[in-house]
């Protein structure tokens, strides 16, 4: 295989200066300004013939002086649109323009845009300032601006790489694949792809109800080598898909981490948190920020429907998985259509408030990795309708006893939608208003909701666009210190919402050591309790429960109410999974089942057998399956 970039560079004869990746990408620099302006036309042949992205910029010899583009920048963009922040990326010779209405800085098809290059020979990129500040999605920014020349190294050497041997011809040979946790298990997901030239970690997950090695995926076997991983893929910000990410940039991998942006704000966010929720659990973090920040300088962020190479061999597509904002389905095809592989990671088949239904259609599969965290015959999730309002009722009941509820949730997904029902009832007046307190993270996580609401359901994005955005009510209430904290527990009648879900460690932990023996009060446990967690024991009814604070033990009387409710679950209750293989195109003929217990595992398989007549396997952990 000849070098791409010197074909391209020869076909473009004198007119490019440099060319180099951005990832898979290729990106021209010219000092040629005519060209620049008008060389797209030529630029599309070479696309059309290569079939790879290419993008034109120019040269920073020939840019206008920073001064002069933003100037020029605030005379051609609307004032309407409402700009909040110019930023320049000078080793890239991007320009990103920050507004609160982005479609004005853009123009019809582009047309503001367009001027905006013409007139300063920057490249413009448009993001929309969100709702609510968010100081993770800042800080990631920052640390992505302040390392522009890194990040430009190391996409050029990513690209390189995937180049080096790239052929269009169909591979022949095997694909295999290696579950190194969320077998036969919900907690730390994680497996590893190898092709005879590739091999690539899909998620990177931990176990939070569980302690010691069971946390973490197991790394230590002869065929995974850090060394020789050439991608890492994340399907969803959840921590047991996410959550040992960090500790790979420790142990020294230097590679890419595929995901999509909201995914890559919300996992810094939960994995920083883990940071802290481990110290005050007296124990020794096994990451630390440091690695957080070098996850970030190693994401690559994709849309859905994008489609990527990430290695010679392999082509990532994100698909909408309904799930959490940003989660995704994860597609690859491995050696150009030899063997096509999707794993859902978590899903949901039906509409929630802010999410569409998860994608059934794909332009080939042959091999399906399902979760099952739902999949028992029992597990049929009531309507949501129905749910929902029980819920509504049982918040009714208890506010107006005059008690105080609370919420554990886990921070992403469930959280929001809840946040959501409870600000519409209010709104209604179905329910007393009464402040809804929200307790760290979730807020933040709200406010990542706002600066994203391209990966929102078309309605959700509507709201937003239109003002009407139903995470900026004045009704939700952060609670940020200690001492607020200690008003909200000693205040009147109020509902609480707080991380983590399971009552393993977090500000839920806190609430309910508090909140547990006035009868008044109610807990409601929406998401999936591990094994051994504490709200595990009190969804199976424990009365008395002893929980750990600052290494004291301290038993608890619980006298408040704790009910459970599954049925507004992101993810798919039975019927759910059921039918997203009826209606799945094509038709796969291989589906595995992960992500689940045991017996619902084996459960959902032997379900999925009969209705499909596919071959269908439950791994356990550390079995290798060959996909072809
Ligand atoms: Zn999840």
């Amino acid at each position: 295989m000849t070098d791409i970039l010197e074909t391209i560079k020869g076909r473009l004869a004198g007119k490019i200066k440099e060319a180099n990746f951005e990832g898979a990408n290729i990106v021209l620099y010219t000092q040629n300004e005519t060209f620049f302006i008008e060389g797209e036309g030529k630029i599309k042949e070479i696309v059309n013939d290569i079939k790879k992205r290419i993008e034109l910029r120019a040269d920073s010899k020939i840019l206008s002086s920073k001064e002069i583009t933003e100037k020029k920048i605030r005379e051609i963009v609307p004032s309407e649109a409402e700009i909040t922040e110019i930023l320049f990326d000078p080793q890239r010779s991007i320009v990103v323009i920050e507004a609160k209405k982005p479609g004005m800085v853009i123009g019809k098809q582009g047309s503001i845009l367009n001027e905006i290059r013409k007139a300063t020979l920057w490249t413009p990129q448009v993001q929309r300032s969100p709702a609510i500040k968010s100081k993770i999605t800042e800080s990631i920014r920052s640390v992505l601006y302040a390392n522009n020349n890194y990040r430009r190294k190391f996409l050029d050497s990513v690209g390189k790489k995937i180049y080096q041997e790239w052929t269009s011809e169909k591979m022949e040979g095997w694909v295999r694949l290696t579950f190194l946790g969320g077998a036969r298990q919900v907690g730390r997901s994680s497996m590893l792809l190898q092709t005879p030239n590739s091999k690539i970690l899909i998620d990177c997950g931990v176990d939070v109800a569980s302690s010691g090695a069971d946390k973490f995926p197991v790394f230590n076997i002869p065929e995974f080598n850090l060394d020789q991983i050439d991608a890492v893929i994340i399907s969803h910000a959840h921590l047991d898909h996410v959550g040992l990410l960090p500790y790979l940039f420790k142990m020294g991998y230097k590679g890419p981490v595929y995901m999509t942006a909201p995914t890559r704000d919300i996992a810094s966010l939960l994995s920083l948190d883990f940071i802290g929720v481990a110290y005050k659990q007296a124990e020794r973090p096994v990451f630390s920020s440091a690695n957080v920040t070098e996850m970030v300088k190693h994401s690559i962020c994709l849309n859905y429907n994008e489609v990527t190479d990430i290695a010679h061999d392999v082509r990532l597509t994100f698909y909408n998985s309904g799930h959490v904002l940003g989660g995704a389905l994860v597609h690859l095809n491995i050696g150009n259509g030899f063997h096509n592989l999707l794993y859902t990671g978590d899903y949901k088949y039906s509409k929630t408030r802010l999410l569409d239904p998860a994608v059934t259609i794909f332009p080939r599969v042959e091999s399906v990795i399902t979760e099952s965290t739902y999949g028992a015959k029992t597990d049929i999730l009531p309507p949501r309708k129905e749910t929902e309002e029980q819920f509504i009722a049982l918040i009714k009941e208890t506010l107006d006893k005059g008690g105080k509820v609370l919420l554990p949730e886990l921070g992403l997904g469930h959280a929001q939608e809840t946040l959501l029902r409870m600000e519409e009832s209010m709104r209604l007046g179905e329910i007393s208003k009464v402040p809804i307190y929200i307790d760290g993270m979730v807020w933040d996580i709200n406010a990542i909701h706002t600066a994203y609401p391209d990966f929102l359901s078309s309605k959700a994005r509507t709201q937003i666009f239109q003002d009407k955005n139903p995470f900026t009510s004045d009704i939700f209430s952060r609670v940020g210190s200690p001492q607020e904290r200690k008003q909200v527990i000693e205040g009147d009648s109020c509902i609480v919402i707080a991380t983590s879900g399971m009552l393993v460690g977090g500000a839920s932990v806190e609430y309910f050591r508090e909140f547990a023996i006035n009868p008044n009060n109610t807990m409601i446990l929406s998401c999936y309790q591990g094994p051994g967690s504490l709200g595990r024991q009190l969804q199976e009814g424990a009365k008395k429960v002893i929980i750990e604070e600052e290494g004291m033990k301290k038993e608890i009387e619980v006298k408040m109410k704790v009910v459970l409710f599954n049925g507004m679950s992101p993810h798919a209750g039975r019927n759910e999974i059921i039918n997203f293989f009826n209606n799945m195109r094509p038709k796969p003929r291989r589906i595995i089942v992960n992500h689940g217990e045991v017996s619902k595992s084996l459960d959902l398989a032997s379900a999925l057998y009969k209705l499909n007549r596919v071959e269908t396997n439950v791994p356990r952990g550390l079995e290798t399956l060959r996909l072809k």
